[in-house]
């Protein structure tokens, strides 16, 4: 059965423009005996009908799936993710064999709130980060074998670390039925990439930058390539096959280190322009002497909650500036910001401050962004975290 929540008077306006959050300082009364992860017919004070969603505790009480009227069943989430994958196929992402890799479902963004599943040459990595997704995940599971047919050859779930600590469910990381292949090695236009969805962060892989990693090759030929925070290796295989004259690639963890070396050696046996430094990029930036005429800064979140805004800007000001003073004239700097809660324009901010501290010259060539696998609903602004600035620096 599905319950139903009403809304204060006057409380429904954000509903009305389709943001699917409902804060729970909206809600009235809450039916007795819900529990987290329930679905929810959501109605305002007059029994206007407004939408379908995932009942959840904390401040955001209801994530909506559905504006219009339905029954979530599993017809229903099968035709979601038809439609999640019908977006895929017009950018182009799922027909050829050099890029084997992309996001199928991008939580609000695709209208699954709570749900990313990332798509890896046949396996399909679910990370929910709500109760609602994660109690239907077998649901969900069908509706993928359903939508995707013999491309898939393995689903798995890795929810243990991405669901509110405090919710009632107990995951385990873990393929979800019997795997019939789990190939590792994944195509991103045309490089390799070993993708470890087990052990890796987030789902493994940084799809999100493929676009971003094709620019930063077509500025790469004969550059002196600095790739701060280098995970898989990813912007360094581009930059390599742009033409760089050489690569260095640092990361403070040594197993992504190992990971992006690995990466290397599989698109370039024996490649001796590239350099693996396992560091601190705030210390390498410090102590580094050597010449540098393209730096790639795409570092961690730093702000995951609006109070660790102040200090996460802070932070990017004194990377940037670093990076500012080290770079050659006439170098290119792409600069990125994930953090959801850092908007576009403090992040600019964050770097012209450091431009100006630096004391160079500096222009914008292009402003970047996430690509057409991590869609943004107009009406949920949140949903675009992925901020990249590319610079001229003289
Ligand atoms: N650029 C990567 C993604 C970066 S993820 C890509 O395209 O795939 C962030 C990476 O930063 C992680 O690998 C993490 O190990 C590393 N990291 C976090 N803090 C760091 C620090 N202070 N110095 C260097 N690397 C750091």
């Amino acid at each position: 059965m599905v319950e139903t929540i009403v809304l204060k008077p006057g409380k429904e306006q954000s509903l009305l423009r389709y943001h699917p959050w409902i804060f729970s300082g909206a809600i009235g009364k809450l039916p007795a005996g819900i529990r987290e992860g329930d679905p929810v017919r959501v109605t305002a004070a007059d029994g206007r009908f407004l939408g379908l969603g995932h009942f959840q505790v904390g401040s955001i009480a209801v994530r909506i799936f559905s504006f219009t009227g339905c029954n979530p069943d599993a017809a229903f989430w099968r035709e979601k993710i038809g439609k999640a994958l019908a977006v895929r196929e017009a950018a182009g992402l799922t027909s050829g064999t050099g890029t084997t890799v992309f996001r199928l479902v991008n939580g609000e963004g695709d209208g699954f709130p709570g749900l990313v599943v990332d798509f890896y040459a046949g396996v399909a990595v679910m990370q929910m980060h709500t109760a609602g997704m994660f109690r239907i995940r077998e649901t969900l599971a069908d509706a993928l074998r359903d939508v995707l047919g013999g491309r898939l050859h393995a689903i798995y779930d890795k929810s243990e670390k991405t669901l509110p600590y405090k919710a009632p469910v107990t995951p385990a990381d873990g393929y979800l039925g019997q795997p019939a292949a789990v190939p590792r090695i994944v195509a991103e236009t045309g490089l390799l990439f070993s993708v470890d969805w087990e052990t890796g962060q987030k789902t493994g892989f940084f799809i999100d930058q493929r676009e971003n990693r094709r620019l930063v090759e077509q500025y790469s030929q004969g550059r002196r390539v600095l790739n701060l925070f280098s995970y898989t290796g990813g912007f360094s295989a581009y930059a390599l096959r742009g033409g760089a004259e050489r690569v260095d690639s640092v990361d403070s963890s040594a197993r992504a280190a190992d990971l992006a070396a690995g990466n290397i050696l599989l698109n370039f046996p024996g490649e001796e322009r590239h350099r693996q430094v396992v560091a601190d990029a705030f210390d390498f930036l410090k102590e580094s002497r050597e010449p540098y005429d393209l730096i790639i800064l795409d570092p961690p979140a730093f702000a995951k909650h609006q109070g660790a805004l102040p200090n996460a800007l802070k932070a990017y000001r004194r990377l940037n500036e670093k990076a500012f003073r080290q770079i050659l004239p006439g170098g290119i700097l792409f600069t990125f910001s994930c953090s959801q809660t850092v908007p576009r324009e403090r992040f600019r901010e964050a770097v012209f401050s450091a431009a100006a501290l630096s004391g160079r010259n500096v222009r914008i060539l292009h402003q970047l962004t996430q690509p057409a696998d991590h869609p943004v609903s107009l009406y949920h602004p949140e949903g675009e975290y992925l901020k990249g600035l590319v610079l001229l620096v003289e």
